[in-house]
């Protein structure tokens, strides 16, 4: 599947669903139809009161949770083939994993990692309104694009852990955009969500404007396990969750925690990459 066929805010998609719902409701009791006629009413008392609107742009559409077509060609999604290890795009595919130079001289902590798009455009301005803007409008669709990033990498997680805020950063924040993704991922895949596993030790100053091994000094030694959660992490493959990833200082701080803690693989699931700093 390509992440161009999860957009289903056209109205054929929208019908199909509907008569579904109507074969299924004439094989069920006289009460389940009765129900379902009122979550049909209801839903539609909804979409008056709460139109679905486009996430990007504020157009109508036909359905909630959803960009329209010009948002979504805005959206610049990272596409095979890929570096094995980062997730980066390579300029060709030889019909296996393939790694790049970028991973070769700089192997990572964690096992893969990979991202729904680059860091850029609408997508960068749909993750600082989701982190700084309190519009949590866009968690339902970055979790969907988050478990069609790499459906497989999904399905074989024992559990999801989010990277944990710092205390500070949490206070003014008042979440943890990570661990809302996550949630996202755990409630799809029906995976086992791990929010308190992973704990700040310390506070680290903003990444921002810091070279790659600024970054890296920075987040040494940042992350550990909660000691009442190794047994959880143990043996098991950990999807770390994240909103961006820049250089991969901090996931693969976090991923060095987690494998400390006996992790046997640790794979990083982001929204978006910044691509050249990775390369
Ligand atoms: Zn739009």
């Amino acid at each position: 599947m390509t992440l161009g066929d999860t957009n289903t805010n056209g109205d054929a998609a929208q019908s199909a669903d509907v008569g579904d719902d109507d074969n299924a409701a004439a094989q069920q009791s006289p009460l389940r139809r009765a129900q379902s006629r009122l979550l049909r009413t209801w839903r539609g008392a909804l979409d008056v009161v709460l139109p679905p609107l486009c996430l990007g742009c504020q157009t109508r559409l036909s359905d909630h949770d959803a960009l329209c077509s010009e948002c979504w060609r805005a959206i610049d999604f990272i596409r095979p083939p890929l570096c094995d290890r980062l997730g980066i795009p390579m300029p060709y595919d030889i019909g296996g994993p393939m790694i790049s130079a970028a991973a070769a001289a700089h192997p990572p902590v964690f096992d893969h990692a990979r991202a729904v798009g680059r860091y850029d455009g609408l997508l960068r301005q749909l993750i600082h309104d989701f982190k700084f803007r309190d519009s949590h409008n866009a968690r339902r669709l970055f979790g969907r694009w988050l478990c069609q990033a790499d459906p497989q990498m999904v399905s074989e997680a024992d559990a999801i852990v989010p990277v944990p805020l710092a205390r500070l950063r949490l206070l003014a924040r008042r979440f943890n955009q990570a661990q809302m993704l996550a949630a996202e991922i755990s409630h799809i895949a029906r995976k086992p969500l791990l929010p308190l596993a992973l704990k700040r030790t310390r506070a680290t100053p903003h990444q921002i404007g810091l070279s790659r091994p600024q970054r890296e000094r920075n987040v040494a030694g940042a992350f550990a396990v909660s000691p009442g959660a190794v047994p959880q992490i143990a043996g098991k493959s950990i999807l770390l969750v994240d909103d961006v990833m820049t250089t991969g200082a901090t996931a693969s701080a976090a991923a060095k925690a987690l494998k400390a803690a006996g992790a046997g693989r640790v794979d990083v699931l982001v929204l978006a990459m910044v691509t050249d700093t990775l390369a």
